[in-house]
């Protein structure tokens, strides 16, 4: 019998890969790209390709629990239930929340966002995906009037100059990298520019790399609309028919950029450099401009975007193959949120809740008894709300805001004082599942079924080849169920993904006579297995066209009341929390090129955790100097609103002054590496998206009296260093550790951090007084167990070799 491929899509990144999987007889689950898929055609990134080493059961959430106990899901839902109920009653609709995430699935999404706001009477409903493109959607909703990205993959070979901007696709989006890599190839012609403080991985195909101080993209911007004007780039027909507004927008621009010496000046870069930009972009039609996390992280995010989409307005660069302003999505599923109003600002449907029309039409079309009048609380002051007891009553999705949010420290304390908090996960080895007082165990990719929308507008779908596991049921039928149990089983009919979805694609096309640009109408009527097999498909999806629709606005025509696209005036605003002497350097934060979020997930698979194995701040070897820090060496990075305790690793490749610390490692992982305790908490005005690319920090030496690692056939329960990292390895777990005093008894103590309660255990130990050192290891019979080694120094012998004779099942002699 042949088994079953399964077109299925990656659950990481907002590419949206398409992704074959295939069940082996005995369980085993491979994995390979999908060529059929347009977003990867084939291709997977080295996180993709290990989708089927997190699928084991080690740190699953099996069953549902209530305060710690395992309950059944009755209880379990109806505790749920009981407690909305109360704070709802006690409170009103202002007390409660959900915290929600781009990683559900949209069916997901759109069941929570209508049980909270149509059914709870509350917009707050927001999601983790306020961290990563809230002013993405935020600019597009200025300069439209639609949260709608122009753009698609294609266009990345269709191109003559693709400018990135905050953004490592390398590592953050490497298959469309790797497209662009082979667009290079196959068009040399092809221009790369990369604009990004960090000479990346990504500047590998970069022709020109523009490293411009932290914060100033807007002044380049502005200056390049200034150099287009006076050298003659104006696309007149379009900017006349097309656009309004540009007249201010020139004036802001001439003044915070009236020369390229002045842009050059305040951006810390040279003349020559912004030149060669600004020449590049102005004489290449086919320019495509695509930004990220760089662009959208920061108290000015939405500036920064409309400062990008001026210039594709200005050039009429937009509507057109190889061409516009492209914001590439962190999450798999972030626009699908956004689809269905899973922003505290939005309605579903790409609705706006200030618009009474809108809002009465949704109520309407739901039939649900209240509909709130504004918008509800965004993730950072949903938080505030928390720990003010405001909220009191908070359901996480999905998400582990306890390592994510921005000054995190401060959101776990809100956390531990909540009244109610629901969990429902996946996952129950992650660090927001303490504070939860109910746990819900929801599937895993493979195990759910429904759609996700990648950055390009494509929907795909996730198909199940697994069975649930342990008790674990879809967020939509968990979701459901509540809302059932709190009075509403009429409007939450739903028995599959599919009949949320037909709902959802329903109400797109409902009173929408072309005034909204979201609309997959035709899809409304998929019966079963038309839905099931379901192929990727760019919305819009309607009559005018079923097949979907590669680009937008090539007919000139935007969503803003005139019709008209609107230029926006930027006047560019410096960082919040600027420039700050008791912490003169910049912190910047962003992925590694094989982790996934808080690692809950790729944490488990050893050829991802071999890439990066310990949490590190790059810096540049000017401030390493300056603060006396040795390459290697533990450093605290310390804010006003925390510290961390990482790796210090000099490079090159940092601006002076700014720094770089990834975001994934949590408490699971790691004693203090969780990077959200140092950033700081403040927002884009207009998208609420925190600032992740610009805290001021200083970095100290750490100095512990010992250093050493540790290498274990088990994982450990580190409790005896005060400095541990944790990373999976093949048949082994290696730990970097560290100790603020040197204990009396030294076999004593390592045989504590091995955790050794077996007594039928060898033991070879080596004790080096005059030097400090000390080695042990531990056998049973001729099998290595686990072995240490400490010194006074960092600087420790290589571990690979004696990880490899964990391969092992005995040593020989020599070994
Ligand atoms: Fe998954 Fe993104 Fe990698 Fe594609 S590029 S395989 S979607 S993580």
């Amino acid at each position: 019998m042949t088994n079953k491929l399964i077109q299925t899509t990656c659950p990481y990144c907002g590419v949206g890969c398409g992704v074959l999987a295939e069940v082996q007889a005995g369980g085993t689950v491979t994995v390979k790209g999908d060529p059929a898929h347009p977003a990867n055609l084939g291709r997977l990134c080295s996180k993709g390709a290990a989708l089927a080493d997190t699928l084991d059961l080690d740190g699953r959430l099996l069953y549902p629990e209530i305060r710690g106990e395992r309950r059944t899901w009755e209880e379990a839902l109806e505790a749920v239930a009981a407690g909305y109920t109360r704070v709802l009653r006690e409170h009103g609709p202002d007390a409660v929340a959900f915290y929600v995430s781009g990683q559900l699935l949209t069916e997901d999404y759109y069941v929570a966002n209508k049980l909270m706001k149509g059914y709870l009477g509350s917009a707050n409903i927001d999601t983790n995906s306020r961290l990563c493109m809230a002013s993405a959607v935020a600019g597009y909703k200025r300069a439209f009037g639609a949260d709608s990205v122009p753009c698609s993959y294609a266009d990345l070979e269709q191109a003559q100059l693709i400018v990135l901007v905050g953004s490592n696709t390398a590592w953050c989006h490497p298959v469309l990298f790797q497209r662009m890599s082979q667009a290079k190839k196959d068009n040399p012609a092809l221009r790369v520019v990369v604009i990004d403080p960090r000479r990346t991985t990504t500047c590998d195909i970069a022709d020109w790399h523009l490293a411009p101080r932290s914060g100033s993209d807007s002044i380049l911007f502005n200056g390049l609309l200034v150099y287009l004007e006076q050298h003659g780039y104006a696309h007149s027909q379009f900017i006349q028919r097309c656009t309004e507004g540009l007249e201010a927008a020139l004036v802001s621009a001439r003044s915070s950029a009236p020369s390229i010496g002045q842009v050059a000046q305040e951006c810390g870069l040279t003349e020559a450099q912004v030149r060669a930009f600004y020449q590049q972009f102005a004489q290449t039609e086919r320019t495509l401009t695509v930004f990220s996390q760089g662009i959208n992280q920061s108290s000015s995010g939405t500036d920064k975007v409309n400062g990008i989409i001026n210039c594709h307005l200005y050039t009429g660069r937009i509507g057109r193959p190889g061409m516009g302003p492209f914001s590439l999505t962190g999450q798999p599923n972030a626009m699908g949120g956004r689809e269905v109003g899973g922003l505290a600002n939005q309605l579903a449907a790409h609705m706006e809740i200030e618009n009474a029309d809108h809002r009465a039409l949704l109520q309407a079309f739901w039939q649900s008894p209240v509909m709130p009048q504004q918008a509800g609380l965004k993730a950072v002051d949903m938080f505030k709300a928390v720990g003010e007891g405001r909220i009191k009553a908070l359901w996480i999705m999905g998400t582990n805001p306890a390592v994510s949010l921005p000054d995190v420290d401060r959101v776990r304390a809100a956390l531990a004082q909540c009244e109610f908090v629901v969990l429902s996960d996946c996952m129950r080895a992650m660090d927001s599942a303490q504070y939860a007082h109910v746990l819900l165990p929801a599937a895993a990719w493979g195990e759910k079924d429904g759609t996700v929308t990648n950055s390009e507008r494509r929907i795909s779908r996730q198909r199940v080849f697994l069975p649930p596991a342990g008790e674990a049921r879809p967020d939509w039928w968990i979701i459901t169920q509540v809302a059932r149990r709190m009075g509403h089983a009429e409007a939450f009919p739903y028995e599959s993904a599919a009949d949320v979805f037909r709902e959802h694609a329903r109400l797109s096309g409902a009173g929408n006579d072309g005034a909204r640009n979201f609309d997959i109408s035709a899809l409304a009527g998929l019966d079963n297995a038309a839905y099931a097999d379901l192929a990727p498909v760019q919305w819009p999806v309607n009559a005018a066209c079923p097949t979907g629709t590669p680009r937008l606005f090539a007919d000139g025509r935007f969503y803003t009341p005139t019709g008209r696209a609107r230029f926006i005036p930027i006047t560019p605003q410096p960082p919040a929390n600027g420039v700050d002497l008791a912490y003169p350097l910049v912190l910047n934060t962003g992925r590694v090129r094989d982790q996934w979020h808080t690692m809950t997930r790729t944490g488990k698979a050893a050829r991802l955790s071999a890439h990066q194995p310990e949490p590190y701040v790059d810096l540049h070897p000017r401030d390493a100097a300056s603060a006396s820090i040795a390459d290697g060496s533990l450093v605290r990075v310390v804010s006003r609103w925390g510290e961390i305790i990482v790796r210090a690793q000099i490079s090159e490749q940092q601006r002076v002054g700014e720094v770089f610390v990834p975001i994934h490692w949590n408490d699971q992982y790691a004693s203090k590496a969780r990077v959200g305790a140092v950033v700081n908490p403040v927002v884009d005005p207009v998208s609420g998206e925190p600032e992740f690319k610009h805290t001021p920090v200083r970095i100290v030496t750490y100095s512990p009296s010992w250093y050493g690692f540790l290498l274990s056939r088990r994982r450990l329960n580190m409790t005896g260093a005060a400095y541990w990292v944790a990373a999976k390895g093949d048949k082994v777990w290696r730990y970097e550790i560290a100790g603020d005093q040197s204990p009396d008894d030294w076999a004593t103590h390592a045989r504590s951090l091995l955790c050794n309660q077996d007594n039928e255990v060898g033991w070879i130990e080596y004790f080096d007084k005059a030097r400090h050192q000390y080695r042990g290891a531990r056998l049973v019979g001729e099998r290595l167990e686990s072995c240490i080694f400490i010194g006074p120094g960092h600087a420790l012998p290589p571990r690979d070799w004696l990880a490899g004779l964990f391969s092992a099942n005995a040593l020989d002699a020599q070994q």
